[in-house]
């Protein structure tokens, strides 16, 4: 159980950015410091070489001027640095050498001139540098051959290797610390935002993550969730406002028939029983519009964004629901639409938007409601005009919102639920277009919505 614990901390650390991020640059410099390193090996070799290979030329010169002149003993004596020295005749005979030389066999030295590293095994076990040159002289033409030790170079390379071997880790262990601390740092807002965002619940929506001021991408994240926490806090606000509204408004009428029943097997004597039938019915037909009105705008707040429009001609469905309000109203409807006004709708909801624009109209209306529907500028504009009270300026926005009721009595009892404008705005905004109530026309109410024309 502890393993297993220990085990997932273990991987979720090596997941964490700061451990990959810290993972990453350790390799990347340790990369490049064993690159350097074997550089700087390999110059220091190099570097080493060519100045025992200068010390070489400089003897060789020596010795061929020497030779030349012909006084060179048969006994060469060797420098610091030199392994052996030897003048072999061109017969192979050796004319001159350094005491270890005694029973060379100098079949086994390079018999062209140049400088190179060579391995003799009758000589020395390691490696070493041979230089060969021709030289001639009174005891005749014949090849120098000067070897020098590589002692130094190699001493000179593990020292330097020795040193970065140590240094490397070192270096590699103190960046990964400095790596891991700074984008411990860096990140710890991060954390901060989770942790804040992981304890906010349901019930803590006014809570909001810490801003860390730095102005930078983890500044404008925390920024970022706070406007959307202030988003998810009003549409919860709002979620609940319309749901204690919808059971506001079911409450009532079940309240009314109840009260109506209870009376009736009371006073059985007294109640008319057709007239309870009758109001109790007209209260179901209320309470079916309205669970219709919610359930519409519950499926909309659903399916936000989704229309199946198709090019209608919107005289059309206006023309079939004036004709629908004109059979059960005594008011006059006008209605003026001359010119085709084509848009890009879902006839039904459409006709539902504009009929509930329509309702409220000839319920308002004192004698006369005027329609009209124009096709201007890839716009289309419905106008419906009243000539009941009007609406006043400051209730402008208000009437859309849902449940709102300017005249209680009135829309109670014109059977209305104060949610057939929010389903309009609803309705028209999913279209692309916008409802707005016109603030210069003072004869009553004129409501005017613009769609999009379809193009
Ligand atoms: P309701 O179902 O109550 O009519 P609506 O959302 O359709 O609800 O309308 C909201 C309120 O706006 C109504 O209660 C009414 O007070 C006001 N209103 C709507 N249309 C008109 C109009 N043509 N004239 C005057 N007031 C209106």
């Amino acid at each position: 159980m502890e393993a297993d614990q220990a085990r997932r901390s273990r991987r979720r650390i090596t997941k964490s950015v700061r451990f990959r991020i810290t993972a990453l640059a350790t390799l990347v410099v340790v990369v490049v410091l064993v690159g350097t390193g074997i550089a700087l090996v390999l110059l220091q070799q190099r570097a080493l070489t060519s100045a025992i290979d200068d010390s070489l030329r400089q003897r060789a010169g020596d010795l061929a001027a020497v030779y030349a002149a012909g006084d060179v003993p048969a006994r060469l004596g060797v420098g610091a640095d030199e392994t052996f020295v030897v003048i072999v005749g061109r017969s192979g005979v050796v004319i001159a050498g350094s005491e270890n030389t005694r029973g060379l066999d100098t079949t086994a030295l390079p018999s062209v001139e140049g400088v190179a590293t060579v391995r003799v095994p009758e000589v020395d076990d390691d490696p070493f540098r041979l230089l060969t040159r021709e030289i001639d002289g009174p005891a005749g033409a014949g090849l120098l051959h000067v070897a020098g030790s590589l002692d130094d170079v190699r001493d000179g390379s593990e020292a330097l290797g020795n040193s970065l071997f140590v240094a490397i880790p070192f270096v590699a262990a103190l960046l990964a610390a400095l790596v891991w601390w700074l984008v411990g740092r860096a990140l710890q807002p991060v954390e901060s935002i989770r942790t804040e965002v992981a304890e906010i619940s349901g019930s803590e929506l006014h809570r909001r993550v810490p801003l860390p001021q730095t102005g930078d991408e983890i500044d404008r994240l925390a920024a970022t969730m706070n406007a959307m926490l202030d988003r998810v806090e009003e549409a919860s606000r709002r979620q609940q406002q319309f749901a204690a509204d919808a059971s506001h408004e079911l409450r009532s009428p079940l309240t009314r028939m109840r009260s109506e029943l209870e009376v009736d097997l009371a006073y059985p004597s007294t109640s008319d029983l057709a007239a309870t039938h009758r109001s109790v019915l007209e209260e179901i037909d209320a309470l079916e519009d309205l669970m219709g009105d919610l359930l519409y705008l519950a499926r909309a707040d659903a399916a936000r964004g989704m229309l199946d429009t198709v090019a209608v001609d919107a005289r059309e469905i206006v023309g079939r629901e004036v004709e629908r309000l004109r059979d059960a109203t005594d008011c006059t409807i006008e209605l003026d639409a001359a010119v085709p006004a084509w848009i890009d709708a879902e006839a039904r909801s459409f006709g539902r938007a504009f009929g509930n624009v329509l309702a409220n109209a000839v319920n308002y209306a004192e004698h006369r409601v005027a329609v009209s529907v124009r096709s201007d500028h890839g716009k289309v504009e419905v106008a419906v005009t009243d000539d009941g009270p009007g609406i006043p300026v400051e209730a402008h926005d208000r009437v859309f919102e849902r449940f709102a009721r300017l005249d209680e009595a009135r829309s109670a009892e014109a059977g209305g639920t104060g949610l057939g404008l929010a389903i309009a705005r609803d309705i028209v905004e999913r279209h692309g277009g916008s409802i707005t109530i016109d603030a210069t026309y003072g004869g009553g109410a004129r409501f005017v919505l613009v769609l999009p024309a379809s193009t």
